[in-house]
């Protein structure tokens, strides 16, 4: 499918920022958005990128009632030579069909999908940060249209795609984050949503992540849903251990979001000759891991972060200091090695980088 591309005027067109310090995250959104409608019968038409614009849905658009709704995030960087990549679209493109799938929502074309990022991308290189660590989020979103309050699997859908500057996650430097264990809450449980990114997990998860919060957390460390034992995710992040000479995470049973991060660390670890495991681990084995000093780095992982270092947990009244509550070497080298593949300052023996023209 042709996408048609109508730009903006320049009176439509935002000032960009100045200082990359600033960006933080998903405050400012570039000069436009593609857009896709899909109706049963039609299928995808009207491909399009045009100028950033409020969008005009029926009250009874199912997405406002029934939950149909789930999204993306992936970031284009601006690297060495001013070349711009992506890091593995692909995984987001399947990944995000597989939540559509999920939800009984619409398939989107691969190529159509990844086409519309190119294209965005390379129409918004102006909004790309130069500073290293800063980047263009991406936020592919799909949302169910259709005008009707009958329970069924809509015919109408809406699929975007926005942009905008986010700054570096780490601009004064690594800070470890304290993590609260919920026994009371659950993020997902077996045969439920908890493999999607669907917004509806999101809106589950608050009322545990404002608990934490309350009490002097940065993010809830989630456990499963049957038997609150083995460790799942971390907020919104999937999480890793380093125990003796293990890089452990939970494996991929339905409850936890596979993560594209996830994967490249595991993947990165391997190749770099670190012993990685995917398997059920307890909660009570961190924590004795963690009294017997076997237990050296915990930290999550993500698209936003890459890495985000664990120095305090909060298990049953007690708190337990990781590596002193400092960023320990092993993440921090993950993180670098991620970002200099990510800015393509390193050789890339996965082609995990795809090159955006521009
Ligand atoms: C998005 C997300 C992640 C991280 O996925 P990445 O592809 O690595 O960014 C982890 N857990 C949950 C619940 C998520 O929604």
């Amino acid at each position: 499918m042709e996408i048609q591309i109508i730009r903006a005027t320049p009176e439509q067109m935002k000032p960009k920022p100045q200082d990359d310090s600033q960006l933080g995250f998903g405050k400012i959104f570039t000069d436009h958005m593609f857009t896709v409608n899909f109706k049963e019968g039609t299928g995808w038409h009207d491909a399009r990128i045009s100028p950033y614009r409020k969008l005009e849905l029926d009250p009874t658009a199912m997405c406002l009632h029934y939950g149909q709704e789930i999204f993306e995030g992936l970031k284009a960087y601006r690297g060495q030579d001013g070349k711009i990549f992506l890091f593995r679209p692909i995984e987001n493109i399947r990944r995000m069909n597989a939540s559509a799938e999920r939800l009984c929502m619409a398939q989107i074309d691969e190529a159509l999908f990844l086409d519309a990022l190119k294209k965005l991308v390379a129409l918004e290189k102006d909004w790309i940060p130069k500073t290293k660590g800063a980047s263009l989020y991406i936020r592919p979103t799909m949302i169910a249209t259709e005008p009707a309050l009958g329970v069924h699997p809509a015919n109408e859908y809406l699929f975007f795609i926005i942009a905008g500057p986010v700054g570096a996650y780490y601009a004064s430097g690594f800070s470890p984050t304290k993590i609260y264990v919920s026994e009371e809450y659950v993020r997902a449980a077996p045969g439920g949503t908890g493999a999607i990114k669907a917004a509806g997990n999101y809106a589950a998860s608050l009322y545990a992540s404002r608990i934490a919060t309350q009490m002097g957390y940065t993010q809830v460390l989630w456990l499963d849903a049957q038997e609150k034992k083995y460790i799942e995710e971390v907020g919104t992040s999937n999480i890793f251990f380093f125990i003796g000479d293990e890089l452990i995470t939970p494996p991929l049973r339905g409850t936890i979001l596979p993560g594209v991060m996830r994967r490249s660390i595991l993947q990165l670890a391997a190749y770099l000759g670190i012993k990685v495991v995917e398997r059920p681990l307890p909660i009570e084995e961190v924590i004795s891991s963690i009294k017997s000093g076997q237990l050296k780095e915990a930290f999550a992982s993500g698209t936003a972060a890459v890495v985000s270092p664990v120095g305090q947990i909060y298990y049953r009244k007690k708190e337990y200091v990781i590596n002193g509550g400092k960023t320990g070497p092993l993440a921090e080298m993950l993180f670098n090695e991620i970002l200099q593949l990510q800015y393509g300052f390193r050789e890339d023996p996965f082609n995990w980088r795809v090159e955006v023209d521009a």
